[in-house]
């Protein structure tokens, strides 16, 4: 169920604009990079901030950022892959340790809510337990919540709203038909004010992420590889045809869906060259702003 709220916490003034901006936390993908940190995509709305993904490095980024962990909520998982979710706990719990006060709800496909209550019940129950009583300064363990969400809208606050679709990750790759049924991928559309901000988890062209990029002002997008190179080589081809968009695919959706600003993120390590040949393949398809990703780049509509 879509959870709902009148209960604004940011300014309510009508004719003052909200401020809302998108920041790339963590732009790299499962490969360990010393410059780029897991997927983490975080969206402010006035004092307000909702993270998608939590990947590897994502607390360090959000304070090198100036952001307070303890104020993120809600969180928003696009799936389970590691580099999506390495850091969640990490999120959960030291957001309570930076003095977070409430409860703190992740949001996310199916099978979320098994992995955050494992997380917090069963591999840091004791982490839990310990700092509690242990550290009584803390006030007592603020406590998480998990909801497992179907395609729709997730939240809507009145001020701000997020929807949900399912993209296309990996389901053609030969996996059981069990495995298939449960391995849920989700893309985020953030919209508020009159603007909106897709976030579209790890995908590739499909009309889950076309739905939800349709006239957005801001997609920030997958963008694994160069389309020359994945054309050239056995296992990139595969990956762009079936797990990841492309420079090509990328560019593709952000023209032929009419996305304001085009962000690529979830890059694979390559060298200033190749990082420069990215950006003139995006360019073949798409003329409009663009952000070739880099951590804590942001942008504010
Ligand atoms: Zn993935």
């Amino acid at each position: 169920m879509p959870q709902t709220s009148n209960d604004a916490s940011s300014p309510a003034d009508a004719n003052t604009p909200p401020n809302i901006s998108v920041r790339l936390l963590g732009t790299g993908g499962p490969w360990v990079d010393g410059e780029r940190f897991g997927p983490s995509t975080l969206i402010s709305y006035n004092d307000e901030w909702l993270l998608f993904d939590t990947g590897r490095g994502v607390g360090i980024r959000l304070v090198q950022a100036g952001e307070d962990p303890a104020a993120v909520s809600p969180i928003f998982i696009t799936h389970h892959h590691l580099d999506h979710i390495s850091d969640l706990a990490d999120v959960l719990i030291t957001s309570w340790l930076r003095g977070r006060d409430k409860e703190l709800v992740v949001y996310g496909p199916l099978g979320t809510e098994t992995i955050v209550d494992a997380l917090m019940n069963i591999v840091y129950a004791k982490d839990i337990e310990w700092r509690s009583v242990g550290e009584p300064a803390w006030g007592g363990w603020k406590p998480v919540r998990a909801v497992d969400v179907e395609p729709g809208t997730v939240v809507d606050m009145g001020r701000w709203k997020v929807s949900c679709d399912y993209v296309v990750h990996g389901h053609k790759l030969g996996f059981r038909k069990e495995f298939v049924k449960n391995w849920r991928c989700l893309g985020y559309r953030f919209e508020a004010g009159g603007k909106s901000i897709v976030v579209s988890g790890d995908t590739v062209d499909c009309g889950g992420i076309r739905r939800l990029a349709q006239d957005a002002d801001v997609l920030v997008q997958c963008c694994f590889e160069n389309y020359s190179l994945c054309e050239g080589d056995e296992h990139l081809s595969r990956v762009a045809e079936f797990t990841l968009a492309d420079t090509k695919q990328t560019a593709t959706i952000a023209t032929e869906c009419g996305v304001g600003h085009l962000m690529a993120t979830h890059i694979r390590p390559k060298s200033d060259d190749a990082m420069a040949v990215m950006e003139k393949e995006i360019r073949e398809f798409y003329d409009g702003p663009l952000t070739i990703g880099t951590d804590l780049t942001s942008l504010t509509l």
